[in-house]
């Protein structure tokens, strides 16, 4: 099947490549120069744009960073026409991205009256989900678009939730995030108060990891540089899940709380914090290096 995937950054990166290595044709397309130019390198074909990207493809993908990215590709913005207007009639498009779930709702009735059939379908697993191919889907939409978008999903992913209509992918992913967003900082905190007490974080992240605090982050995705090998601090908090995109879903997280009269007090201290770390210079590191914030606080106290 041709594959239009755009949207070539830490996620949609791996995303790409594994349906390339499960025989799909893909061609791919990113704003940025350096990744059109990395992945050309990979062995993806790379097209000029985002329309040829998508000429005679049967399923478009879509990986970007936020609402507005994804609004202003498939909608258009500035009176240009969006990408909706050059798809045939009949195509698949599944956007991954984290966004809100009324922009997800708006993207799909325009595409439904052109007779294009739109899953949201955001993902967990971070960018090493992403390379190995284990991310987990959770969908909104019909479940015919659903069925026939399975083989696709599968080659990217393992876990493939149908959380229910249009929309109800990205609310469970906020859902998910908002949590994330939260044990992070808890985890943090809790490894912050252990070092500035003598522990061995390597010790202390195996004792909480085995204990009753153990979570995903302990698991896969510790904050400490050099606990894990493959995390994104060892990396000095580079290549995983930016600070500016946590903040983003916290942000939408929020909207969704304000919107349904919920009450999340430990998801806007979050946000609340993520913005603070942001401000103060790290909004494109991975979000685990919030932990810095709270040393620096501890240190200053
Ligand atoms: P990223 O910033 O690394 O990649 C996004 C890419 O989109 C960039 O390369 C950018 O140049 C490109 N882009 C932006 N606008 C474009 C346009 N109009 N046309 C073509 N390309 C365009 O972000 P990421 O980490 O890959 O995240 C992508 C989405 O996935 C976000 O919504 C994020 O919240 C979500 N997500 C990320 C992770 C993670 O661990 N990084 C995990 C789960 C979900």
């Amino acid at each position: 099947m041709k594959i239009a995937f755009i949207g070539l950054g830490n996620m949609g990166s791996g995303m790409a490549l594994n349906l390339q290595r499960a025989g799909h044709e893909v061609v791919g397309f990113d704003l940025s120069e350096a990744a059109r130019q990395l992945h050309a390198e990979r062995g993806i074909r790379i097209a000029d744009s985002a329309q040829n990207a998508a000429q005679g493809a049967a399923a478009i993908i879509t990986m970007l960073p936020a609402s507005q990215h994804v609004e202003g590709l498939l909608l258009g913005h500035d009176r240009q026409a969006g990408l909706l207007e050059h798809l045939n009639a009949g195509a698949l498009l599944i956007d991954s991205s984290t966004i809100a779930a009324a922009t997800a709702r708006r993207v799909a009735a325009a595409a439904a009256a052109k007779g294009i059939h739109f899953l949201d379908a955001p993902v967990s697993g971070g960018t090493a989900g992403a390379a190995a191919g284990t991310l987990t889907f959770m969908v909104g939409g019909s479940s015919a678009t659903l069925e026939r978008a399975l083989p696709l999903l599968e080659a990217m992913g393992k876990n493939i939730f149908h959380a229910g209509d249009v929309g109800a992918g990205q609310t469970a992913k906020i859902c998910n995030n908002m949590l994330l967003g939260t044990l992070m900082i808890g985890t943090s905190e809790a490894l912050a108060l252990g070092i500035a007490n003598g522990l061995d974080p390597k010790v202390l992240s195996e004792i909480m990891r085995r204990s009753s605090g153990g979570n995903w982050a302990l698991e896969v995705y510790n904050p400490v540089p050099g606990v894990q090998e493959n995390s994104a601090a060892t990396r000095d908090y580079t290549g995983g899940f930016g600070t500016d995109l946590m903040l983003k879903d916290l942000g939408l997280a929020l909207e969704s709380a304000i919107a349904a009269r919920a009450s999340t007090p430990l998801g806007a201290l979050a946000r609340s914090l993520y913005a603070a770390h942001s401000l103060a210079g790290h909004g494109t590191q991975d979000f685990s290096s919030i932990i810095q914030l709270l040393q620096e606080n501890a240190g200053q106290v």
